[in-house]
């Protein structure tokens, strides 16, 4: 052999080492096995001390399987030995090893009382004598493996929070179906009656007395239903203003007195140590709470009962803050500890309206919770079957700035009493007479523009229609100025909507038709959609489905103005 020849080779020997060393560096050790003899030896050692330790301790072992049994007993935990004892025999290496790549063996192991995840990985070959080897690359897999776990733990809840939602939904829809078609049931088939009874007026009169009622569940359910899954979704934002309390309790009684009296049952509030009146809330959702609880309160205690409701106003911890406490409590059929558990899921309750033969969705609870939440309050229970049931909501309010100020001076006075005495009074049956006026009725639906039609013709209006935006501008825009006095404005219709046909009217040069009083009378019945009308320049918003009174509520507003 030549001199270079020979250095030539020498050079590539010492780089395939280099390169072998560089691969090696992923393995804390590396042991090379004649698998003849069982013998072993170090390729590579360790740089840990821990793991130069055990080498030194199993250096003392001459064949390969001694030692490792050593190593198992000693630092491979419990569960693991028996699989590596079994795999990391030499048949059974020679066996699993592929001729060309690698076969992985995963367990654990405990150093100085830490476990760590390890990777031991094998690959064979046969020498230039003809004997087989084994190389052994030990691997801490440590971060990768927790790393693994982590996500695996993250894409096992994922998959149980889906299915979670998907059974949540499935059950959702099911009890929404099953609700909606009983009232639903009801509508069909008292409006068939009432066809085939149509001479008979007294029958009629009480079919229709019963779609009435049906209809009136129908609606106040799909209200809870859409409430729900809004405030489920964020929708929900409060509406923060100053608020009376005295007033919402006034409100709340005017409601509720028609129920409390048809129920002959004795209403007890006590407000009268209210010490700061007016805080910082949404009116609306306090009121929804209140109502929801009282409501119930009526409906789960039976004639002659008592319903208390107490309301009391401690100082917070936070200044600029009160601390609220309402208490709704009757002298009801109660609930069974099991059923409280569950009291704020959506859909449940005690007993069916089959059953116990009171309406309800089970919605409204789950609803107060909800809002109870957004204002960062508490509810909570306190009930005995048969003997009655105790709502409790803690909620603190932020207190209007001029309230420090008057703070100490209203205390004194005792205001918190005046919820005693001004009772307002509850609508009385109403005749509507808007004689001679004239409306443009904008609607695309036809049922719903005959029905509107009809009613507001009743109500003595002079009706105009028009089916959608661009009709409705252009009969204002040819109109003489003063032919109208208000417009109603469906929102969703096709070529032009609702809103977009306002902005319109709004901009005509004729000031007089600019300015003619538009009142959205629209199926988009949120706070939302009622704030957007009125950013389009509407003077009024009235949800559908329609009815006189809440009609009347809005023109009283606008022809007084
Ligand atoms: P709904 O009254 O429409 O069924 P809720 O969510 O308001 O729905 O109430 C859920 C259930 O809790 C009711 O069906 C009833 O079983 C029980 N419940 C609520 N309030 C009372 C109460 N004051 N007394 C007895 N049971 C009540």
């Amino acid at each position: 052999m030549e001199p270079n020849m020979r250095c030539d080779q020498q050079e590539k020997i010492k780089l395939q080492l280099q390169v072998i060393n560089a691969l090696g560096n992923e393995y804390s050790t590396l042991y090379l096995i004649d698998c003849s003899t069982k013998e072993w030896s170090i390729f590579k050692s360790s740089s840990n001390t821990l793991i130069k330790n055990i080498l030194d301790k199993i250096a003392t072992c001459a064949d390969y399987e001694t030692a490792f049994n050593f190593y198992i007993d000693k630092y491979v935990v419990d569960e693991d030995k028996e699989y590596l004892r079994n795999h990391i025999a030499i048949e059974c290496l020679m066996e699993e090893t592929p001729d060309i790549g690698i076969h992985s063996l995963n367990y654990d192991r405990m150093f100085n009382g830490a476990r760590q995840h390890v990777q031991i990985n094998s690959a064979k070959f046969k020498g230039d004598d003809g004997k087989s080897y084994i190389v052994l690359g030990f691997r801490d897999v440590h971060d990768i493996i927790e790393k693994q776990m982590k996500q695996e733990e993250a894409l096992r809840e994922a998959l149980m929070s889906a299915r979670h939602a998907n059974r949540a939904k499935t059950t959702f829809l099911s009890n929404m179906s099953h609700d909606i078609r009983t009232p639903m049931n009801a509508i069909m088939g008292y409006a068939a009656l009432a066809e085939a009874h149509i001479e008979n007026t007294a029958q009629v009169q009480d079919y229709l007395k019963k779609i009435r009622t049906s209809s009136a569940h129908l609606l106040s359910l799909i209200n809870e239903i859409l409430d729900m899954s809004r405030i489920e979704s964020g929708a929900v934002k409060l509406e923060e203003n100053i608020v009376h309390i005295p007033d919402v309790l006034n409100d709340l009684r005017a409601m509720i007195q028609g129920q409390i009296a048809s129920r002959q049952q004795n209403l007890h509030i006590d407000a009268k140590s209210i010490a700061h009146e007016d805080v910082i809330t949404d009116k609306l959702r306090l009121n929804q709470i209140l109502l929801n609880l009282v409501s119930n309160a009526i409906k789960y205690t039976g004639v002659g009962g008592n319903i208390y409701i107490r309301v009391q106003d401690k100082p917070c911890q936070i200044s600029g803050r009160v601390s609220y406490e309402f208490s709704v409590k009757d002298t009801g059929i109660g609930m069974s500890p099991e059923f409280i558990d569950h009291i704020f899921d959506t859909f449940s309750r005690e007993r069916s309206s089959t059953v116990s033969g009171i309406e309800g969705s089970g919605l409204g609870l789950s609803i107060t919770k909800s809002i109870v939440d957004l204002m960062n309050g508490n509810v909570t229970v306190h009930s005995e079957l048969g003997k009655g049931s105790e709502f409790i909501v803690n909620v603190d309010f932020k207190l209007p700035e001029q309230n420090h100020a008057v703070e100490e001076k209203s205390k004194k006075a005792g205001v918190g009493a005046s919820v005693a005495k001004t009772i307002k009074m509850s609508e009385f049956k109403r005749v509507y007479n808007y004689n001679g006026k004239r409306i443009l009725l904008v609607e695309d639906n036809e049922l719903n523009r005959e029905i509107a039609s009809t009613l507001l013709a009743d109500a003595g209006f002079i009706v105009d229609e028009a089916a959608d935006g661009i009709e409705a501008v252009s009969i204002i825009y040819k109109a003489p100025e003063d032919k109208y006095d208000l417009i109603f404005m469906d929102i969703q219709m096709p070529k032009m909507d609702g809103y977009m046909a306002t902005r319109e009217i709004r901009t005509l040069q004729n000031n007089k038709k600019a300015n003619i009083p538009i009142v959205a009378m629209t199926a988009n019945a949120f706070e939302e959609d009622r704030r957007k009308a009125f950013t389009s320049g509407m003077n009024g918003h009235i949800a559908k489905p329609i009815d006189m009174k809440s009609i009347a509520k809005v023109l009283d507003t606008i022809f007084t103005e």
